[in-house]
């Protein structure tokens, strides 16, 4: 996280902290993240940014409650993307889902299903370093929707917004802020299916009710008191973005960062990306598996003790890797400073 959002976050004192969410300060910073979101972005005409609390998770209820009408289809192929699926799959109002797998360290295809009302994938699957374009499924029945997962990948993988019915995230990945929040980028055809799924009678908890989050949302209000400083931090953050050249420059910065770290492993005699096919390696998570005898875990405590963090691979994935964001906020100089660390503790351990 930016040192100089946190500063400027303790700079607001008492200023901020602690007021109702009904007055004007925090939709002043509701109503900034709204716009600045909309800038970065480029929205297309009638498409709105949606927030409300919970974080991404709790969104996959959301979507499950609002977005789904019938029967879905998803690509499934590491944690979140399973997490999703079991939401759907739990819903006794909807029936079974389409479900496209493939080993973790590549992605499923989509295709086009008669009867599919919605097509769910992540831009990058956090547990694996693997990302997927977001692509309209050629063929697919008239007004189905495209929900894309974007939580570690807005904001720092290229996208045309056009592309996707809902693009949803939280801050505190790609967004370089803070957790609780969920942000969901709709078009007017998943707007207009809300209030659809609604109108049929569905019981829908109001928690999870995407037609109160798109009416808080136009008055820059949020259902329930939402976390300010996250907020807070993602505002600062969106700034930052688009004072530094927007999504294109981010996207540039991603890059810069993931080649620096896949170059490093492919050069390397005890590192190797895990992702074989350099298309579907994620400029905002890498995924790079240790060899030839050396231990991830001994390389990952070197570092911790030493203050460099969560380099961890993913508990479930159970492989020999290091797992490293390259998002946005992350310098790349200080990716190459950190092969170059990892490469120290790999020689003299
Ligand atoms: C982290 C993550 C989530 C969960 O986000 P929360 O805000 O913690 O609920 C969901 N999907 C993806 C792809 C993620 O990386």
């Amino acid at each position: 996280m930016p040192t100089v959002a946190l500063d400027a976050l303790a700079a607001t004192g008492t200023s901020l902290m602690g007021t109702s969410h009904r007055q004007a300060p925090v939709r002043h910073f509701v109503g900034s993240v709204r716009e600045r979101l909309d800038a970065l972005f480029s929205l297309p005409d009638g498409y709105e940014v949606v927030l409300g609390n919970g974080g991404s998770t709790a969104f996959f209820d959301a979507a499950t409650f609002g977005l789904i009408e019938t029967r879905s289809q998803h690509l499934m192929h590491g944690e979140f993307t399973s997490k999703f699926v079991k939401a759907v799959t739990a819903a006794p109002f909807l029936a079974e889902p389409s479900v496209r797998t493939s080993e973790t360290n590549t992605h499923p295809r989509l295709v086009a299903e008669a009867g599919v009302d919605a097509y769910a994938w992540a831009h990058n699957e956090t547990s694996t370093g693997v990302m997927v374009p977001v692509q309209r499924v050629a063929d697919a029945d008239a007004g189905a929707l495209m929900l894309v997962d974007a939580t570690s990948g807005a904001g720092g993988l290229p996208v045309d917004i056009a592309q996707s019915d809902v693009y949803y995230f939280a801050p505190q990945k790609t967004f370089a802020a803070d957790g609780g929040l969920w942000i969901a980028l709709m078009s007017p055809a998943a707007i207009e299916r809300v209030g659809r799924v609604r109108g049929g009678g569905r019981w829908i908890p109001a928690f999870f009710d995407l037609q109160t989050a798109i009416d808080n949302s136009r008055k820059d209000q949020t259902y329930n008191t939402p976390s300010l400083a996250s907020l807070f931090l993602m505002d600062q953050q969106l700034a930052w973005m688009l004072d530094h050249g927007g999504l294109d420059a981010a996207v540039s910065r991603t890059a810069d960062s993931a080649a620096r770290l896949y170059g490093w492993a492919e050069t390397s005699d005890f590192a190797t990306p895990y992702v074989p096919d350099p298309a579907e390696r994620s400029n905002t998570i890498a995924t790079i598996d240790m060899v030839g005898g050396v231990e991830a875990s001994t390389i990952s405590a070197a570092l911790r003790e030493n203050g460099v963090v969560d380099v961890d691979g993913y508990r479930g994935l159970g492989r020999n890797q290091l797992r490293i964001a390259t998002f946005p906020a992350i310098d790349p100089d200080d990716i190459s400073a950190l092969t170059g660390c990892i490469d120290y503790v790999v020689a003299n351990s």
